[in-house]
């Protein structure tokens, strides 16, 4: 853009401002012109001085009829001001003593704020001001209009940017530099769109002439920002559909049928529907770039193993990639299963593949996947990341996906050369978010849970109670259940108030659940220690598992029934939803309590309440993503959610489906 300008270049901007702002993230005009106000006061009723209510904010518009300083207990600067119909005092207790040299007697003055009886008397306190040319000509920038409020850091403030500061700036920004700015969007297609000029949108975002025109202006710049990615997501889509590799994986072995065969349950029509949308797509030349979006427990294992095998049939290798090692071993262990159910293992060969493994086991694995013996080869990111070679790998399954990132995804097609690749997702992604960050792949839904399944009872439950939560877990246990017990952290030592999950699992076993089995499992055990703290609590041995969230992503222990989260409050709704749903995996009942340790009337208990109210992920994520932001949920720098100056994926969902359908329309020639 042409407003690549240093920010030195603006009049007011010294070395030293020049310093804070970069560190602020404001290098260029264009930066500055693009740091948007946090919000606006309406200051646009000018009212004279004997019509000003009290307590409204207004302007008025008077002459300096007096000024002086009044020390005292309450040292402090007054201003009376007069115009036609009457007069009123300004006061100013803060650096009341260093303001009188601002102003000297006649001059006319705009002031905004709002009046206040002080003693039978009007006033108003520490109001904005500004001068007022005799001639009247001049634009008002702190008073008189829509006034922007700007959000400055500490080192600002103290350069003079607050608020008052900023708008200087920026109003000489704007006269000395709107004129080169040139709209990459045509009139045409603004009046199509209904979307204002960019300068114009410049302006009027910075100086409203209406609350409405603000708003406006936001909606051009959030649809350009939009717009410039949904662009980049709809070439990289075409690419992919355009570079047809000759790769179509069409199937032929006997494996798929096989598995159809020897399925312990029926599938769900979903799992069905989009294991054709699968199946039809990998059996086309393009590379696939789909992704598989299923609640909790909805049955996306079962989908992906016939993806793998599909590969399989096709003569490629097929690998399956899980975000910890834990889920990497459990899907190893339900293929290996599903294998054997089959009469398939000495057919299939499976290699397991994590991070820790240095051994005999691990060369062995990286040789079966070289030599292209291992049909699947399962395992964490390392997969992709150790430089592991195949010998012909045809299909990539990425499990949990917004733990990976979309940096490993995007080294996954690099890597992968044309590999079809399924991202499988089990925090459900509300739609403007899927849209902002997937709209260049095509998306699978399974909207159905395996038949049976009964909601789990939610409730949150203060700290206090804790002993009758226990109680009844162990009567749970007693009842030949298991439960879970989650902590947020694993040591004391961070944050005092929060409970451990060892110091947890040391007061539990010693008082409420005495005398049975509970295992402890946490992030710094080592692989094969978490294996069989893992293995001892699936095969039952382990009646109550403690453990933190490792045990969030994917793991399934369908006789677990209970589910307790400790700290309930600290936890986002997605991952309380993750959480919840290890549980409800069997045909019981099941049970999820929510301790909180913060007060009933929080806000975070508002969300707790969420959880209890609703079962659907969707719903969940779309509360959660109103109230922490896209960021918050995914992990900003991990998932690459992209970082807008104007733009809410959110609040403007309209305009990013805009944008989307524009940026498809302007790739594809068509619309959607
Ligand atoms: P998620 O989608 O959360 O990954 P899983 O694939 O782990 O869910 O499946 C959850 C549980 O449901 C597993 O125990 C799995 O065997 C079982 N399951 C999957 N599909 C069906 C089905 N069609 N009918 C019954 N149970 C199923
Ligand atoms: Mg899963």
């Amino acid at each position: 853009m042409t407003l690549a300008i240093p920010i030195e270049e603006i009049k007011g901007v010294g070395a030293k401002r020049g310093a804070v702002l970069k560190e602020a993230g404001i290098a260029t005009v264009e930066d500055l012109l693009y740091y948007l106000p946090r919000r606006y006061i309406d200051r646009s009723r000018i009212l004279s001085i004997a019509q000003v209510p009290v307590g409204v904010e207004v302007t008025l518009i008077g002459q300096v009829r007096q000024l002086r300083f009044v020390p005292g207990a309450r040292p402090r600067f007054v201003l009376v001001v007069e115009d036609e119909s009457e007069d009123i005092s300004c006061v100013w207790f803060q650096g009341g003593r260093f303001m009188q040299r601002n102003f000297s007697e006649g001059d006319v003055l705009a002031l905004s704020g709002r009046v206040e009886l002080f003693q039978g008397r009007r006033q108003m306190v520490h109001p904005e001001y500004e001068f007022v040319s005799a001639a009247g000509d001049q634009a008002l920038l702190h008073t008189g209009g829509i006034v922007p409020l700007y959000g400055s850091s500490a080192d600002m403030k103290e350069r003079g940017l607050r608020s008052r500061g900023f708008r200087r700036l920026v109003r000489a920004a704007l006269d000395e530099y709107l004129g080169m700015v040139e709209d990459p969007l045509d009139e045409q297609m603004r009046r199509r769109l209904e979307l204002a000029e960019l300068a114009r949108a410049l302006e009027e975002v910075h100086f409203p002439s209406s609350l409405e025109a603000a708003q406006n202006a936001r909606r051009r710049l959030a649809f350009d920002e939009f717009y410039a990615l949904q662009l980049r997501l709809a070439r990289l889509r075409q690419e992919r559909l355009e570079r047809a590799d000759g790769r179509a994986l069409a199937g032929g072995g006997e494996w798929v049928e096989r598995l159809w065969q020897s399925l312990p349950f029926e599938a769900t029509g979903a799992q069905r529907r989009v294991i054709d949308e699968i199946f039809a797509d990998m059996a086309r030349p393009s590379r696939m770039s789909r992704l598989l979006q299923g609640d909790v427990g909805s049955g996306k294992t079962l989908v992906a193993l016939f993806a793998l095998l599909r590969a399989v049939d096709s003569g490629y290798q097929a690998a399956l990639m899980a975000p910890t090692e834990i889920l990497a071993e459990q899907h190893a262990a339900n293929i290996a299963a599903f294998l054997r159910g089959m009469g398939a293992e000495l057919g299939v060969e499976l290699a397991l593949l994590t991070g820790r493994k240095r051994s005999v086991a691990r060369r062995q694995a990286l040789e079966a996947i070289a030599s292209g013996r291992a049909a699947i080869a399962v395992g964490t990111h390392a997969l992709i990341q150790e430089g592991v070679v195949f010998d012909r790998l045809g299909m990539a399954v990425v499990d949990e996906q917004h733990r990976f990132g979309v940096l490993q995804r995007e080294e996954l097609y690099k890597k992968g050369g044309p590999v079809d690749v399924l991202v499988m997702t089990a925090t459900p992604i509300p739609r403007t978010l899927a849209l902002t960050l997937y709209g260049d792949l095509d998306v699978s839904l399974i909207d159905e849970l395996p038949p049976g399944r009964q909601a789990v009872r939610t409730a949150r439950r203060g700290a206090e109670r804790r002993d009758r939560i226990f109680d009844f877990v162990a009567e749970q246990v007693r009842l030949g259940r298991q439960a879970y017990v989650v902590y947020p952290l694993i040591e004391e030592s961070e944050k005092m108030d929060l409970r451990s999950a060892t110091e947890g699992w040391e007061e539990l076993t010693r008082g409420p659940l005495a005398g049975l089995e509970v295992g402890l499992l946490h992030g710094r055990l080592k692989g094969d220690e978490k294996n069989e703290v893992m293995r001892a609590f699936k095969s039952g041995q382990t009646q109550v598992l403690v453990s933190t969230t490792v045990i969030e992503v994917g793991v399934d222990v369908p006789n677990a029934t209970v589910m307790v989260i400790e700290h309930a409050e600290r936890f986002g709704l997605s991952q309380l939803h993750q959480l919840r749903g290890r549980v409800g995996r069997g045909g019981e009942q099941s049970y999820c309590i929510l301790v909180s340790h913060a007060g009933g009337e929080s806000e975070s208990a508002e969300r707790l309440d969420a959880m209890c109210a609703s079962q659907d992920g969707f719903v969940i994520a779309q509360k959660d993503l109103e109230l922490r932001g896209p960021g918050e949920i995914f992990g900003t720098r991990q998932a690459g959610v992209p970082q807008f100056r104007c733009a809410d994926p959110v609040a403007d969902a309209d305009v990013l489906d805009l944008a989307r359908r524009e940026a498809r329309r302007a790739v594809e020639g068509f619309d959607d």
